[in-house]
């Protein structure tokens, strides 16, 4: 019954893996520092292998054919722009005309004795959800590009850490784990969210076992922070001396430890990482291309401008992703491909400014509700709490942006004017402004209810 059975340690050539894709620390002493022509070398002879890979992929096939392109027309890396982008929604109706996987698949699961894979589903935030199978080199490849990330954020070979993310549908948890286990020599403590082991018993575990950093999102951590706190112990004194959680910028004082930006998402793993130069996200451009487009029509804008992160990958082998366009917004950190101050060449996203299926013309121009966050938060007096709604008037389309101040009612006219003409100066746009009191836009927000305040709406008449 074991003929013709390949267990995943057999189905991977590991020399290849660390040949191709060079783990921490090794990563890091050389190919963050590859010179621009090492970079785009790689890239081309990997893109044109993808490519193929993807052709045989009904799928993009389709796409391909329809817009007259093949792997063969692939010659150059900017050959790559003539290939169209797709979406999650052209992936959802994948999914709901090829049900349950979408034709999207670079496998298939009767496969699975010959070719160890795992399926996990996007989170589904928005509408239904992604699965995706992952063959076993797909989870080695893209758990040793986490390991390159919890490097960065300080996690050492040998480090006792703690996960305490879900295992839920998705593969955030189980990446973690395969990243500080398999790549770094990592103990890990699978401890779960503190639903499953409550946030004082976690706490208890970070100081018997001298938890060297907790996998988690920052709001968690703050969490545990507090209660040590609340136990009369400094923060500083715990035994931390990485901080990988997600988004955990604003307890870098308390914690007197770096915390850098990353992006990522579950199609492709982690994509990059930020660097103590803190300017933009180092995108790991041996297993990425990453191009900005008009988020509408998918065509490149140049770098520096604001568009959406399209994102082609260059390490998989299962379902292959060739020109996403993922919608999240961003821009190529100004200048291209230049040298940053901690020497490596990578291209780097700089800024996110949140999604681009948000974006309302008006009058001509691109707007996005997060860019209007950005104006605000240069306005001493405002909070960031903000609504954004298009309307219809007389004369014309407009934006009514309405945010909340602390300050006394008597100064919310002079903050409307104030808040106007700096969106006019910033955003080349005319729109209405009004402030209001803490609460009023609870409402339209859904702040109470909803786990992700929603900022926009379009009033506008179809
Ligand atoms: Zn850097």
């Amino acid at each position: 019954l074991a003929i013709g059975l390949r267990r995943p340690w057999q189905a991977v050539d590991y020399g290849e893996v660390v040949r191709l894709f060079p783990p921490p620390p090794e990563y890091f002493e050389q190919a963050w520092y590859d010179t621009p022509e090492q970079i785009e070398h790689k890239q081309l002879s990997r893109v044109k292998e993808r490519a193929q890979r993807a052709y045989a992929v009904p799928f993009f096939r389709k796409r391909w054919d329809a817009s007259g392109v093949s792997h063969r027309d692939l010659t150059s890396l900017s050959d790559l722009a003539m290939f169209p982008t797709y979406d999650v929604e052209d992936i959802r109706d994948s999914v709901r005309d090829f049900p349950p996987y979408g034709d999207y698949q670079g496998l298939s699961p009767d496969q699975a004795c010959d070719e160890p894979m795992r399926l996990y589903m996007s989170g589904g935030t928005t509408g239904k959800s992604r699965p995706t199978l992952y063959s076993a080199w797909d989870r080695a490849v893209g758990s040793l590009l986490m390991a390159r990330y919890l490097y960065m954020q300080g996690v050492r070979p040998g480090d006792i850490v703690m996960n305490s993310w879900a295992y839920s549908t998705h593969n955030g948890a189980a990446i973690w784990d395969e990243a500080a286990y398999q790549w770094l020599n990592c103990i890990v403590i699978t401890a779960s969210t503190g639903a499953v082991t409550s946030t004082s018993r976690q706490l208890e575990l970070v100081q018997t076992y001298g938890v060297s950093s907790v996998f988690t999102i920052g709001d968690y951590l703050l969490r545990l922070v507090e209660t040590a706190e609340r136990s009369g112990m400094n923060p500083k004194d715990l035994p931390f001396t990485a901080l990988p959680a997600m988004s955990a910028q604003a307890l870098e004082p308390v914690l007197g430890l770096p915390s850098y930006d990353s992006y990522g998402f579950h199609e492709v793993q982690v994509v990059g990482v930020g660097c103590p130069a803190r300017q933009g996200v180092h995108i790991f451009e041996d297993a990425f291309i990453v191009d900005i487009v008009d988020p509408e029509t998918g065509l490149a804008v140049p770098d520096g401008e604001l568009g959406a992160i399209c994102v082609t990958e260059l390490y998989k082998t299962g379902s292959p992703q060739f020109r996403f366009n993922t919608m999240d917004l961003s821009s190529i950190y100004p200048g291209g491909r230049i040298q940053c101050e901690c020497g490596s060449w990578q291209k780097r996203l700089s800024g996110f400014r949140g999604r681009g299926d948000n974006m309302v013309r008006i009058r001509g121009v691109n707007i996005w509700p997060e860019q209007i966050l950005e104006v605000v938060a240069t306005i001493p007096g405002l909070t960031s709490d903000y609504f954004v709604r298009a309307v219809r008037g007389e004369s014309g389309d407009n934006l009514v942006v309405s945010v909340v101040s602390g300050e006394g009612a008597a100064n919310f006219a002079d903050l409307a004017i104030e808040l106007r003409n700096r969106i006019k100066a910033e955003l080349e746009v005319t729109v209405e402004t009004e402030i209001v009191p803490p609460g009023a836009l609870d409402d339209l927000t859904e702040a109470a209810t909803s786990p992700k305040p929603k900022r926009f709406r379009d009033d506008r008449p179809v």
